[in-house]
């Protein structure tokens, strides 16, 4: 103790831990050497892992309940040269079943360095707990209460499990987060478990893909060809995240066995008969031979004594896939065909999830209805499948004969109930747009314009004509009034945006970001900082706020938007339905439609990007709007809080004109579709009347403060 005891204690702790650490490298390393067993993680699973009481099956693990997990399982295991098995799954469908048993194995069985990485450090520490340690104390040969492999939590000789390290004989289990660097550079790994992948940062710490630098620790088993990574997870987008290294791989799919023929199916969730309504009777249909099969019959579809089993679909050398449907015959050839593709990847999907039933996800479908926002959860966590968002809007000139000749720029029609103003910011000008809301994400595009000037000196220039358009208001009914909230683009000439919004209590500075895992709109950045004193460099404490938007999965749901029409028949308007003034110029539907997206390669990843092909600027208007109308928080709203509003703007408009609607109060609310036109009476010298809800008053109050 002389010799360290000059030393702080803290220096002292963190040396006996290097030390530490280094022993538990050795072992680690030295174990990667000794030869792994010929036993294959399903046979493990059903020999010793039982099930905690909590799991859907408890008891014994039994193979025949999920056959579709043992193909991966096994892939997991040594003697399967298969280096990344990746699964794509719906959220209950037995798929994390699948790390659990292989993470089960190692510990018992080929023990090693092993990494476990979940969303955050939290999220990987819960998984743990509710699920792995339960596993680990059912199980007699993990549990450390039965003189199983695990050890016991951390001792007094410190070589005891802790929160975030598990240790074992012969290896340890880290509990990582992908949003968390430091906790993905420790050690060289030789198996990982990378779950929940669509739920990950793209960004850990600044330091970059958290993927990547997870990929870096297990370089040196790499080598040896030693090391394994499973990564698991219900895809988001199509293309993008974990659904992008399941298309990488061999593509896996799952083929259903005909109980009468025995050919083989690749089914589809479209392929499954059902009414329109509850019951729905869903059944599937061979296509060999007609046999109807129905949820009872989806045991023996996927077992695999009928010959049901995963058939790689991506294409071979010759650009050969498999067929749809496969003769039993056949079904060898194509089972153990090469595609020379190195990733196993298994798509787990709703159709032959033994763990859900047809019925249900038929009524999830319907009640999911034609809102991408609830659609794409159903896709994701129901079909587990990736969605693909609208790439792209409508032509230009399909939008501009929607125009509705009733109804003319500047004015606010029956129906709309919110109001947001927003600018786009360019060296010679502002583009605005003034958009209403209603009830159903339904659009009015009230008014846009372009106002020449500079743009880099605050209060000078194009501003002082914001201020114009912000003042003016809306033409509604007799009155004036101004929008709800205004929002500015803040990616160029930042000081004079931070001028201009600082001066109205409810004005937001944006900035937009790219990336589909983004919020609409997210965490405040201050980008401001003291210039002065001791905290120079500091952010400023009331500094200005800038929002964070996430503009593509805006674009997406904005180009779905734009290319619904009124439904035939029932006389509703979809979701999200847009609507436009008689007098909208050609241009403002050319900025609209002005972006698609395109799928690129990228460092050898595929990515998809939104990309222009001529001016976008009202389209930045509008995807701003739309971040203010969540800033807003208008589409949790519930059917009170807008009638609230309906009787808000009719009792304003009557103050001035009394039968101005020809209804009972709240009328605006149910007046659709939206053709009527209120004239422009008032005196444009009026000001513009300030209109909230006791809802919004809080988050303006709020930046009011924020901004002073
Ligand atoms: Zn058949």
């Amino acid at each position: 103790m002389a010799t360290t005891s000059t030393l702080p204690a803290s220096r002292t702790e963190s040396d006996r831990r290097i030390r530490a650490n280094g022993r538990v490298v050795y072992r680690g390393a030295a174990n990667g050497i000794r030869p792994d067993p010929q036993e294959k993680v399903s046979n493990w699973a059903e020999a010793f892992r039982i099930v905690p009481e909590i799991g859907a099956v408890p008891g014994p693990w039994r193979n025949d309940v999920g056959p579709y997990l043992i193909e991966p399982m096994d892939a997991l295991s040594p003697d399967d040269p298969c280096e990344h098995v990746v699964i794509i799954k719906p959220s209950q469908s037995g798929g994390s079943a699948v790390g659990e048993n292989w993470l089960g194995f190692i510990m018992h069985r080929a023990p090693g360095p092993t990494m476990y990485v979940g969303p955050t450090v939290q999220a990987a520490i819960d998984w743990y707990q509710e699920k792995l340690e339960p596993t680990i104390n059912a199980t007699p040969v993990l549990s450390p209460a039965r003189g199983g492999t695990v050890a016991p939590k951390r001792s007094r000789s410190g070589e005891g499990s802790t929160t975030k390290r598990v240790r074992f004989a012969g290896g340890f289990l880290l509990l990582s987060g992908a949003n968390s660097a430091a906790t993905l550079r420790q050690h060289s790994i030789r198996y990982m478990v990378r779950d929940d992948r669509s739920a990950w940062t793209d960004n850990a710490d600044g330091e970059g893909d958290p993927k990547d630098l997870s990929d870096a620790r297990l370089k040196t088993f790499r080598v040896f060809g030693l090391a394994k990574v499973l990564d698991v997870s219900s895809p988001k987008l199509k293309g993008a995240d974990i659904d992008a290294d399941y298309e990488l791989g061999d593509k896996r799919r799952y083929y259903m066995a005909c109980k009468r023929c025995g050919d083989l199916t690749d089914f589809v969730w479209e392929d499954i008969q059902k009414s329109d309504a509850a019951p729905f009777r869903c059944h599937l249909i061979c296509p060999s031979c007609g046999m109807v099969h129905y949820e009872g019959d989806k045991a023996d579809m996927i077992s695999v004594a009928s010959g049901a089993c995963w058939i790689p679909t991506a294409p071979d050398a010759d650009g050969e896939v498999p067929p749809k449907t496969i003769a039993r015959g056949d079904i060898d050839a194509w089972r153990h065909r090469h595609t020379g593709r190195f990733i196993k990847s298994y798509a787990i999907t709703g159709e032959f999830n033994i763990f859900e039933r047809w019925d249900n996800l038929a009524q999830r479908e319907k009640d999911a209805g034609d809102d991408p926002e609830k659609l794409q959860p159903f896709q994701n966590s129901d079909l587990g499948r990736g969605y693909e968002p609208k790439g792209e809007g409508p032509g230009w000139e399909l939008l501009a004969a929607r125009k509705n000749s009733e109804w003319s720029r500047g004015t606010m029609p029956a129906g709309v109930l919110y109001t947001t103003l927003t600018a786009d910011v360019q060296a010679d000008g502002l583009y605005w747009a003034i958009l209403g809301w209603g009830p159903g994400k339904r659009t009015w595009h009230i008014d846009h314009g372009f106002l020449a000037g500079s743009t880099d000196v605050a209060f000078e220039g194009a501003w002082p004509k914001l201020d114009l358009i912000a003042d003016r208001g809306i033409s509604f009914g007799g009155i004036r009034i101004a929008p709800d909230l205004i929002g500015v683009d803040s990616g160029y000439n930042a000081e004079a945006v931070y001028s201009w919004v600082k001066r109205r209590h409810n004005a937001l500075a944006f900035k937009g970001i790219e990336g589909w895992s983004k919020l609409p709109i997210g965490r405040a950045e201050t980008p401001e900082v003291r210039k002065h004193g001791t905290s120079a460099g500091k952010a400023r404490r009331h500094g200005m706020k800038v929002w964070l938007v996430g503009t593509y999965g805006l674009k997406a749901a904005l180009m779905n938007f734009l290319a619904r029409l009124p439904k035939e028949g029932d006389g509703g308007l979809p979701t999200g339905y847009q609507q436009f003034p008689g007098d909208t110029e050609e241009e403002y539907f050319r900025h609209l439609v002005s972006e698609f997206v395109a799928t690129v390669e990228e460092k050898g990843e595929i990515k998809r990007v939104w990309q222009r092909k001529g001016p976008n600027h009202w389209l930045d208007c509008n995807i701003y709007a739309w971040a203010l109308t969540y800033y807003a928080n208008l589409w949790a709203w519930t059917e009170a809080q807008w009638e609230d509003r309906a009787r808000e703007l009719t009792e304003m408009a009557r103050d001035v004109q009394p039968d101005i609607f020809g209804g009972p109060t709240g009328s605006v609310a149910t007046a659709l579709p939206a053709t009527t036109t209120i004239e422009d009476t008032a005196a444009d010298a009026a000001p513009a009347k300030q209109v909230r809800t006791g809802k919004s008053d809080d988050g303006l109050d709020a930046l009011a403060r924020l901004n002073r």
